[in-house]
């Protein structure tokens, strides 16, 4: 527990601002239990919340942003299951409400009353995050083996994202595989489509230096998409079948439609980035999707059972490159330069560490 008995440091984000504070340590109530966080990434979720609000979030009020943790259950309220004390685990986000259509088909995450940490609910950018008892008894909560290292174990979740969008779109293993887009979400499919069973895997940047950093993780070609030659040199790599499935990452509607026109006859494209407001998809190739039969797909966030997926994964040492999407780790007291680094996007991910004496 924290020295100074009641509080922690927290960072704290209200209209705009985002600051380190000393705030009430959270007691848990009797269905509730208590995370210390062991290490937190940043998300562009984060950011864009930073610079531009949400609208679950009301001018006004204080709240602990981030959604990607690692920690350890150090309480539990008397009416939740004691074993679960002690136990390291992550964290799937968004927690459903278990009784609409979609929480019953298991798409948790579009539940429309979901409640997400980070956004509803406090969030684990500070040395402690109170888990609600809907997260508790829906399962909200994956236990992750103590020997997965630190740096791995804090991108379950973003990973899982990516885990998610490649399982819809029912990669195979020996299939080949297009990642549009080479920042966080693109180097997370790319490492995760290697984990499951990818043959050949094609990334597309438009920025030399990122497209060529993406080698570093496992990408067989890296391909400029505004290059004259695109076509051809997919059709070359893919021996003139074209690619099985495509996750475009970059949320540009020009690549969702060279995703699509890449894809082989029976490929499955997930439109994986959503588009900003002023970006719209005209032209859509509805002939192409009809005759070479098409799944043009779309995913967002994870559940509990794609989190479990990614956690055997990394228990299994299948996703070990994951420590190198790692670039750059802060300390909770410097949370601003965090954020600056993460909004910077020179590098990929960005991990903050509220214990200042943990080991990264
Ligand atoms: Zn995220
Ligand atoms: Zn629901």
């Amino acid at each position: 527990m924290s020295s100074s008995a009641k509080t922690m440091l927290a960072a704290i984000y209200m209209d705009g601002n985002i600051e380190v504070k000393e705030t009430p340590l959270p007691r848990p109530d009797r269905e509730e239990a208590l995370l210390k966080v062991e290490t937190a990434a940043l998300c562009a979720t984060d950011i864009k919340i930073w610079q531009r609000g949400h609208r679950n979030i009301a001018p006004g009020t204080e709240t602990i942003l981030g959604h990607e943790v690692v920690g350890q259950i150090v309480e539990a309220g008397d009416r939740v299951d004691q074993t679960i004390v002690g136990t390291r685990v992550v964290i799937p986000p968004n927690v459903g409400c278990g009784i609409c259509p979609a929480c019953q088909a298991g798409w948790d995450s579009y539940c429309p009353d979901y409640k997400a940490y980070g956004i509803g609910l406090n969030g684990s950018l500070a040395e402690y995050m109170l888990l609600s008892s809907s997260s508790i008894s829906r399962g909200n909560l994956v236990t992750i083996p103590d020997h997965v290292p630190t740096r791995i174990a804090a991108l379950a979740e973003p990973t899982s994202c990516c885990y998610r969008g490649l399982q819809e779109c029912e990669l195979k293993a020996g299939e080949t595989v297009m990642i549009t887009g080479t920042g966080p979400m693109g180097i997370l499919s790319i490492i995760t489509a290697r984990a499951m069973g990818a043959s050949t895997i094609i990334a597309v940047d438009p920025v030399a230096e990122r497209r060529e950093k993406s080698k570093a993780f496992q990408a067989d070609y890296a391909l400029d998409p505004g290059a004259g030659s695109f076509n051809e040199e997919l059709l070359d790599i893919t021996g003139g079948w074209g690619v099985d499935v495509v996750m475009v990452t970059a949320p540009f509607a020009k690549a969702q439609l060279q995703g699509i026109k890449a894809a082989a006859i029976g490929g499955r494209i997930n439109l994986f980035a959503g588009l900003a407001g002023d970006d719209t998809f005209t032209g859509f190739p509805a002939n192409l999707v009809h005759y070479r039969g098409l799944k043009v797909i779309g995913t967002t966030g994870t559940t509990p059972r794609e989190m479990r997926m990614v956690t055997n994964l990394m228990a299994g040492n299948r996703l070990e490159q994951l420590k190198d999407v790692v670039t750059a780790v802060f300390p909770l007291s410097d949370i601003q330069k965090a954020f600056e680094e993460a909004r910077r996007g020179s590098g990929l991910k960005v991990l903050i560490v509220p214990n200042e004496r943990a080991k990264v």
